[in-house]
């Protein structure tokens, strides 16, 4: 189990999935031969984000920040039980509540529910499954929704057939008054705060930890794979406005490149984190 130190905080990966992903499923005309060509160009991405065929190592996880009395579940996957078109999310049947015993976070433990974004695979364990209803799986919790991406989605017809997350997924933890609706600049402490990071969704935020000097950004979906770090101008196939997304990570990346700051990639394969410093016309991440 990956964990990093911020300071006074610790961030701890509890994985639900990790996948060879098509880089077709996430980046418009992308082959696997092009895959391989931006990784000769940018040689730090294998192998621990591109294989030798050129699938993009990604994971699902859930990031949990922990300081002083905060317990803070960041972005909750896919979830159990569900009903999904994609094959690989439909009906899952994980162990991901034990893993988060493993990792000394009992479900009830948890203060705070942070969704970076409303997303199908950020959204699943805010709900489990019980007796026929989906109940809240952190009791105890609040859950901090931005107010502009809960309005985006609560008017969205459901994409898919058979498929809706806002229905099974946020829908039961506003009705049982667990929610917090909040600006995209919010904060849960002077040490933990939300960084606006508008495109992937209209109000998806960046999750920063600065504690002692030392300092994490946790991206959520700004990005959703390394490749984007060489390449800020690469956007997401699911991307609401991928012309305001390549504008936050013009923006952003920059900020975060001082070789000091902690990059954690919601979706990137291990070793899932490095510091962000510049490198030709872009960036990349060093970890060693
Ligand atoms: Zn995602």
């Amino acid at each position: 189990m990956l964990s990093w130190n911020v300071g006074n905080a610790t961030i701890t990966s509890v994985v639900e999935s990790e996948t060879p992903t098509s880089p077709r499923f996430l980046y418009k005309d992308m082959g696997k031969i092009d895959v391989l060509e931006r990784a000769k160009r940018a040689p730090w991405l294998r192998p621990s984000f591109v294989n030798d065929e050129g699938y993009l190592l990604q994971k699902i996880q859930c990031l949990v920040v922990e300081l002083g009395d905060l317990k803070i579940a960041v972005d909750t996957c896919v979830g159990n039980d569900k009903q999904r078109t994609n094959e690989l999310w439909a009906n899952l049947d994980g162990p991901f509540l034990a893993d988060m015993d493993k990792a000394g976070y009992p479900p009830d433990e948890i203060t705070h529910v942070v969704c970076t974004h409303l997303h199908v695979d950020h959204v699943g364990w805010n709900t489990r499954l019980v007796d026929g209803q989906w109940v809240p799986t952190f009791p105890n919790a609040r859950y901090i929704f931005v107010d502009a991406e809960y309005s985006h989605w609560r008017n969205q017809p459901s994409l898919f057939h058979g498929e809706d997350p806002f229905a099974d997924s946020v829908a039961p933890v506003v009705d049982a008054d667990l929610v917090d609706m909040v600006a995209p600049d919010h904060r849960l402490s002077d040490e933990i705060f939300f960084e606006s990071t508008p495109g992937h969704t209209p109000g998806h935020i960046s999750l920063v930890v600065e504690s002692e000097g030392d300092r994490a950004i946790i991206t959520g979906d700004m990005l959703h794979h390394p490749m984007q770090l060489a390449d800020p101008t690469l956007s997401s196939m699911f991307d609401t406005d991928p012309v305001e997304s390549r504008a936050t990570r013009e923006k952003m990346f920059p900020r975060w490149a001082d070789g000091e700051t902690l990059v954690i990639g919601t979706h990137f394969g291990t070793p899932t984190a490095g510091r962000l410093v510049a490198d030709g016309d872009g960036f990349r991440l060093d970890w060693s």
